[in-house]
């Protein structure tokens, strides 16, 4: 599929318009969110979340069950993971950056109120995208970095912990150790050279081998059963990274958006491919001109792959990164999407949780 807009595009888009006229639905994007707040064609309750996560989408779906709002019921979700220290990347547990520092970023996005909050860069806090939500309810402003994002932390009462536990503390020594032969940090004597799973494997590229390890993100998108969309993002961000790189995760547009008449959209995988891209913004745009979450999934990473640095591609032009889509739409539908098909997601439609496999821009190896 091409990406631009197509004559089939377009047919279904008028399609898509007359039918949401027809159901009420405003056409016009820049319909105010005391419209976008009015229940509408609901296709809910229904949601979604990166990874293969049943207990995380039965809290969700639990919670909008009991009539709960769609961004708390996201939250609530992710909160589990981010509570998790086995969990790798986020919150408590997440790998940190080359300082051996944990920085976690989170946004989160409320459909009803068009509303959005997020924070980058921020330390020892276990529960980024509670703090995001609180920048977003209790403050006029979308983002909050560093020092300021943790103070607004500490003033709202989050307890300060450290947030490198010992195995992740193990596994970012063992990086630091063996990525490279030109600096002095050198592994156990006894350590076999391979022997784990962070370690790159002599022989693979540095692109692969940060591509297989070192990403990692939970996204949660929730709907309504009256259509009321929420969603976040949280992620403890490129594994690794310079200290204070902020990826995608707490970009409004880039790894989380929300719109309340259309759909909501969330990304892990590689953040700057998106902040490039303005993904999540660009998905729900094609969502609202008549794709399916899934075809606006592909559509978008097709995209980038068409606009990526030569150095992120291979001899075939395909790129070696990773990137996963998820999306919703208002009337009920999901799908997710990533450069190669499989990574897991699942899905809660009110009746049931599902596990599913991703579609791909290209076939699982
Ligand atoms: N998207 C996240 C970031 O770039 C990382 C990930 O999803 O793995 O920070």
């Amino acid at each position: 599929m091409s990406d631009t807009l197509t004559r089939r595009d377009l047919l279904r888009t008028g399609a898509v318009l007359a039918g949401a006229a027809a159901a009420g639905l405003s056409a016009d994007p820049t319909a105010s969110a005391q419209q976008a707040a009015a229940p509408r064609s609901a296709g809910g309750p229904l949601a979604i979340i990166s990874g293969g996560k049943v207990a995380e989408i039965t809290k969700a779906m639990d919670l909008l069950r009991a009539g709960g709002d769609p961004l708390d019921a996201a939250i609530e979700a992710v909160a589990m993971v981010e509570a998790n220290p086995s969990d790798h990347t986020v919150g408590l547990g997440g790998l940190p950056n080359e300082d051996g520092v944990v920085e976690l970023d989170a946004s989160v996005m409320h459909g009803p109120t068009h509303k959005a909050g997020a924070v980058a860069a921020l330390r020892n806090i276990r529960h980024p995208s509670r703090v995001a939500a609180l920048v977003m309810r209790r403050t006029d402003h979308v983002l909050l970095v560093g020092d300021g994002a943790l103070r607004f932390a500490r003033a709202h009462g989050f307890p300060e912990e450290e947030l490198l536990t010992d195995e992740a503390r193990r596994i970012w020594l063992d990086w630091k150790e063996r990525h490279s032969d030109d600096d002095d940090w050198l592994p156990p004597a006894t350590a076999p050279a391979e022997d784990r799973s962070t370690t790159r494997p002599r022989g693979q590229s540095r692109v692969d081998w940060r591509e297989a390890f070192t990403y990692g993100t939970v996204n949660c998108l929730a709907l309504t059963a009256s259509g009321d969309l929420g969603g976040v993002t949280t992620t403890s961000g490129l594994s690794y990274k310079i200290a204070g790189r902020v990826g995608d995760s707490p970009i409004i547009g880039a790894g989380l958006y929300v719109d309340n008449q259309i759909g909501a959209a969330g990304s892990t995988g590689r953040g700057e491919a998106n902040l490039q891209n303005c993904s999540s913004f660009a998905i729900v745009e094609l969502i609202g001109r008549g794709m399916s979450p899934e075809e606006a999934c592909l559509a978008q990473l097709r995209r980038v792959a068409g606009r990526s640095e030569r150095r992120l591609l291979d001899a075939t032009g395909r790129p070696t990164f990773g990137l996963v889509y998820y999306a919703i739409s208002k009337d009920g539908r999901f799908g997710a999407a990533s450069i190669t098909a499989g990574p897991e997601f699942t899905v809660h439609d009110g009746r049931t949780a599902r596990v599913l496999e991703s579609a791909g821009l290209y076939p699982k190896a």
